[in-house]
């Protein structure tokens, strides 16, 4: 029902409470057809987000397009994270790898202005995406094209943060509900390890003594992830839960 009105007050160019509060207007053949189609994408499982073409992360509206991830609720663990280990005025630097649509990077940088935000990704779509969100929020953050760490230039970040492709190839195959989202960003290799593994090795590189890597990772991977930071002289490494109390954020920290 949610979802039907929501379409409706798409091809009515309108907003859902105006659906519900005139539920007796008769609506254009034009307008029925144009409904009829968004609710035949949605039957066939495309997300309600990418029709709308915004999601809501962190209490902030994000844009978001078939070629970026939609934003999940337990990503905000990450932000939540991030803002914890730093103080209110405190001037750090950020990165953030795999920005998508850009709501790790924008939300930081809008809690705490004095964040130097700077945030990549490999697909220019999504990156133009991060790009128009940021300038409707009012938001300087330093976007750059880049392959994870190939195009990043410089090794004194406080913080590098990511919610990279984690998932394994079986759970891909079988979950209809990310058929339609972009594979690039969700496609993790066999194992669902192979991006984080390769932040988790490279990022030490590019932390300052005593900064933190944040990272999203999958519900079963949280013993990993921590064995493969200390193999890679990371310290204090943990995961945090998420709020369905499942294994979500590794932080790890370069030694001071
Ligand atoms: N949390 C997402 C999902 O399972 C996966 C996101 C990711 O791979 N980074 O739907």
């Amino acid at each position: 029902m949610l979802d039907s009105e929501l379409l409706l007050s798409i091809s009515e160019d309108c907003n859902r409470s105006d659906i519900i509060a005139h539920s007796d207007k008769v609506v254009s053949d034009i307008d029925y057809q144009r409904y009829k189609n968004l609710l035949s994408l949605r039957r066939n499982g495309f997300p309600i987000h990418y029709l709308i073409g915004k999601k809501e992360f962190f209490s902030i509206d994000f844009f978001v397009s078939s070629n970026t991830l939609i934003p999940r609720p337990e990503t905000e663990l990450l932000v939540d994270t991030a803002l914890s280990l730093f103080g209110k005025n405190e001037k750090i630097n950020i990165l953030e790898l795999g920005t998508g649509c850009g709501a790790i990077a924008l939300t930081l940088k809008k809690n705490r202005p004095m964040f130097s935000v700077t945030a990549t990704d490999k697909s220019i779509k999504a990156l133009d995406m991060a790009k128009i969100n940021a300038d409707k929020l009012g938001l300087e953050v330093n976007f750059v094209v880049s392959d994870w760490f190939k195009k990043v230039k410089y090794n004194n970040y406080d913080l590098i943060i990511s919610n990279p492709p984690y998932v394994e190839e079986r759970a891909l195959e079988f979950n209809n509900n990310l058929k339609y989202e972009p594979r690039l960003a969700l496609y993790g290799g066999k194992t669902g390890l192979n991006s984080l593994n390769l932040i988790i090795s490279e990022a030490i590189f590019h932390l300052n003594s005593g900064g933190y890597l944040v990272l999203e990772h999958g519900a079963e991977q949280a013993k990993k992830v921590i064995e493969f930071a200390l193999e890679n002289k990371y310290i204090s490494c943990q995961s945090l839960k998420d709020m369905n109390n499942k294994d979500r954020c590794l932080i790890a920290q370069r030694s001071i």
